[in-house]
């Protein structure tokens, strides 16, 4: 049911070759590197859980993997996101759908209250909790290095095998818990990420708080706002598809166009890491195509 190790496929972009690892071929609702932060617990016996919690955007790719997860462990799901907007609760589409399909209970508070409701539910958890779990917003938790240490050791086998030297892996950061672990795991090879969210310094603010910054990390600006939609974006995603894989619509526009104009700084292999998402996209491709039939696509 999961395809693990998830498999590698040469891919070409932009007139380079490159090599995918397909993580977001492990399972149809569970995958990407969401899989991987979420592995500890994984591994949990189900009867140790009987409830978890977190909270963050109603369309978020943590929230699906989170869902899917208890929906496998028989754990009840308790989520906390600000309101939602009229049109999604009257038509669930995307993540949300697919989650509250999963048995998500959604709390759902004022967003001028959404602050103070994360922080009482982590004060909630200052002690640990015997049968219940708090995992923070995106699935960025301490554990993670344990699923992104089976991606290395993944990563590491196949290059091996297929007698690769000098191999690069790339993939897209958000709060940069995937880069920084996999950067530490591998300490082998150059790990190069993007700041999707936010500028390179925010990012390297955020690894900081994992661990020590690895040397071997390279991130790479990128002109584009997360979420804020781009043609240059749009084109790149259909792109990717046209090249034979879908990407997801937030981050791996950004990741490849950025490693695209970085690539001749590259000797060797390069290697991407899918970093998962594709179950978001529907709600992506449809604000794409509001804004264009709205007139105002820039
Ligand atoms: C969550 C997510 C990321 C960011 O991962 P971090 O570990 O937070 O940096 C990248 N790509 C996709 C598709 C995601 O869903």
């Amino acid at each position: 049911m999961y395809r693990l190790p998830s498999p590698v496929e040469p891919f070409a972009f932009a007139g380079e070759r490159y090599y995918v690892k397909r993580d977001d071929l492990i399972h149809p609702l569970y995958s990407g590197n969401k899989f991987r932060k979420l592995h500890a617990f994984f591994h949990l016996p189900s009867e140790r859980i009987e409830r978890v919690y977190s909270y963050g955007g109603i369309q978020s790719n943590a929230m699906l993997s989170i869902a899917a997860l208890c929906a496998e462990k028989g754990w009840t799901f308790d989520y906390t996101a600000k309101t939602v907007p009229g049109h999604l609760r009257r038509h669930p589409m995307g993540n949300f759908q697919q989650a509250l399909q999963l048995d998500m209970q959604l709390t759902e508070v004022h967003p001028m209250q959404y602050d103070a409701a994360v922080k009482a539910l982590q004060s909630r958890f200052i002690m640990p909790s015997e049968s219940s779990l708090l995992i923070p917003q995106g699935g960025a938790n301490t554990l993670a290095h344990q699923g992104i240490a089976v991606l290395a050791e993944e990563i590491r086998a196949w290059k091996t095998g297929e007698g690769i030297g000098l191999l690069t892996v790339v993939t897209p950061s958000g709060t940069g818990t995937t880069a920084g672990y996999l950067a530490a795991a591998l300490p082998e090879c150059r790990i190069v990420t993007v700041a999707a969210v936010g500028d390179p310094a925010y990012l390297q603010e955020q690894i900081g708080r994992l661990m020590p910054l690895p040397e071997n990390l390279t991130i790479l600006p990128t002109p584009y706002r997360f979420g804020r939609l781009h043609d240059a974006l749009l084109k790149t995603y259909h792109a990717l598809k046209d090249g034979g894989i879908e990407f997801d619509l937030l981050y791996a526009p950004v990741m490849w166009l950025a490693l695209a104009d970085y690539r001749k700084e590259i000797d060797g292999e390069v290697l991407y890491v899918h970093s998962g998402g594709v179950g978001g996209n529907e709600t992506m491709l449809a604000r794409y195509h509001r804004q264009v039939s709205s007139g105002s696509a820039h």
